[in-house]
């Protein structure tokens, strides 16, 4: 296991201003403010947003905690899945399983895959943050920004100068809105034709002994079947279970996220596996949320290098691979990473277009990858499903899969690539090969 990070003192401190307190901009205020800057955290909202459900922390990102300090607090609320399994929809016919998956990521990446409540991972984010010296605001929403001086302005006029402007707001990002309109330009989120019901149950309120049994005893499901799928684990130690079930989006143009009605969640599943209904028997309450994603960005830089995007503002994602929020938290990792190497202010520039090339294609090709996850998973009954099918079974009782697999979430070629990226080696690598020109000694 990767020891933490201690607090370095940087020779040239900047002033970062850090634009949303979600998990991209928690992960880019801690590692800033690790290697000795000084960070303002703005947040829109009035407190932490409590909401929310299960969080998969896949290797890539619990390595981070690990460098951040609060892994074994984040260890202690986690569910370990003991195994990883896929469904086909109709039956429950198991298409894949992977045993001690747990076990075998640790081994496999040296760092955990957790469960977890997504409320757990942000206080202990925002906790580990405020340690290091980062002032949090809340309730201070950015409504323009300055990207010569650089600048925010606030909602309510007050105007807040940095060295360094990070946009971590979100795929309703408006620093997203403000860099497009400085250029001329404009986008907005677009629909993914897919829509989440998302729900999670407590071990008290469920009262039939089997599905206790799957609550209490972490594992990792997912139901495939004609353009939807279904994922489910439990969470907090196995006394609460999330579900999600994936489906085409009906919601209106303009609504991303409404009440669902249980009845009409309910009518989507009838001729799904008989266990899976059980557990939507114990439904009291749903919520959908359209998924949305957002075209590439040319540059997620300034020109004048003051200003850089993270997270779901630069590239928001299907939940397919569950990495929204990993790699969100890889790219604020890897921007304080790279600042640590700053000698002088004058490195700036070069120290953000190591920072974009260590990211941009990364964060950019796991979005296309989530869409590949649904084409695999959310085939139709027919010839294709049949192939898939086969070619899952095929595998089943391995030690190893040995082939490329529709379940990334197991394949032995994409699941590295996901799972073993390391942003502290990655950062150190790319500075060992290319480091930031000498400052001369005037500038320092
Ligand atoms: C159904 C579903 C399941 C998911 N499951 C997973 C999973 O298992 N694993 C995973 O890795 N990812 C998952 N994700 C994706 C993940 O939730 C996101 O990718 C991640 O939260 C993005 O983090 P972020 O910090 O970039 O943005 P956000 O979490 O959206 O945070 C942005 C913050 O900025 C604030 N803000 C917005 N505008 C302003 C402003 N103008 N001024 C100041 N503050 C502002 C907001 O209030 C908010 O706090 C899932 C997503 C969905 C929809």
């Amino acid at each position: 296991m990767a020891s933490p990070q201690t607090q370095k003192t940087s020779p040239s401190p900047l002033e970062i201003i850090i634009i949303g307190a979600g998990l991209s901009g928690l992960s880019a205020a801690i590692s800033c403010a690790l290697a000795g800057h000084h960070v303002l955290l703005l947040e829109g909202a009035r407190g932490l947003a409590e909401i929310g459900a299960g969080l998969q922390i896949t290797p890539n990102a619990s390595k981070i905690f690990q460098q951040f300090g609060i892994y074994d607090e984040l260890e202690a609320k986690a569910a370990e899945p003991s195994f990883l399994q896929v469904r086909r929809y109709s039956d429950g016919k198991v298409l894949s399983r992977t045993d001690d998956f747990n076990g075998d990521m640790k081994r496999k990446y040296g760092a955990a895959f957790w469960d977890l409540h997504r409320v757990d991972v942000q206080r202990a984010l925002a906790e580990r943050a405020k340690q290091l010296g980062t002032q949090i605001r809340f309730g201070a929403r950015v409504a323009d920004i300055d990207f010569n001086k650089p600048s925010v302005k606030l909602e309510n006029g007050e105007e807040l100068q940095a060295d360094l402007l990070v946009a971590a707001d979100g795929i309703w990002s408006k620093c997203r809105e403000r860099f497009l309109a400085s250029k001329g330009k404009s986008d907005v989120p677009l629909p993914t034709g897919d829509l989440a019901y998302r729900i999670v149950l407590t071990l008290d309120e469920v009262d039939d002994p089997e599905l206790k049994d799957w609550i209490a005893k972490p594992s990792c499901q997912f139901w495939v079947g004609p353009g939807s799928h279904v994922v489910a684990y439990s969470l907090r130690d196995g006394h609460m279970f999330n579900i999600v079930l994936l489906v085409p989006d009906d919601l209106p143009d303009n609504v991303a996220r409404q009440a669902g009605s249980i009845d009409e969640m309910r009518q989507l599943f009838t001729s799904w596996d008989p266990v899976l209904n059980r557990f939507l028997d114990q439904v009291k309450s749903v919520d959908k949320w359209k998924l949305m994603h957002r075209p590439e960005l040319d540059s997620w830089v300034s020109d004048k290098s003051n200003f850089v995007f993270t997270g779901d503002s630069c590239h928001p994602m299907l939940p397919y691979l569950a990495q929204g929020a990993n790699s969100s938290m890889e790219d604020g990792a890897v921007l304080g990473n790279v600042l640590a190497a700053l000698e002088a202010k004058s490195q700036l520039p070069e120290a953000l277009r190591l920072y974009e090339r260590l990211r941009k294609k990364r964060g950019e090709a796991i979005v296309r990858e989530t869409f590949a996850q649904r084409r695999d998973f959310h085939m139709n009954d027919g010839p294709e499903q049949q192939a898939r099918d086969e070619l899952m079974l095929s595998q089943l009782g391995k030690e190893q899969i040995e082939c490329k697999f529709p379940s990334r979430w197991q394949c032995p070629e994409v699941q590295p690539w996901l799972y073993g990226y390391d942003a502290q080696k990655e950062t150190a690598a790319a500075l060992r090969e290319s480091p930031l020109s000498m400052v001369s000694q005037a500038s320092l």
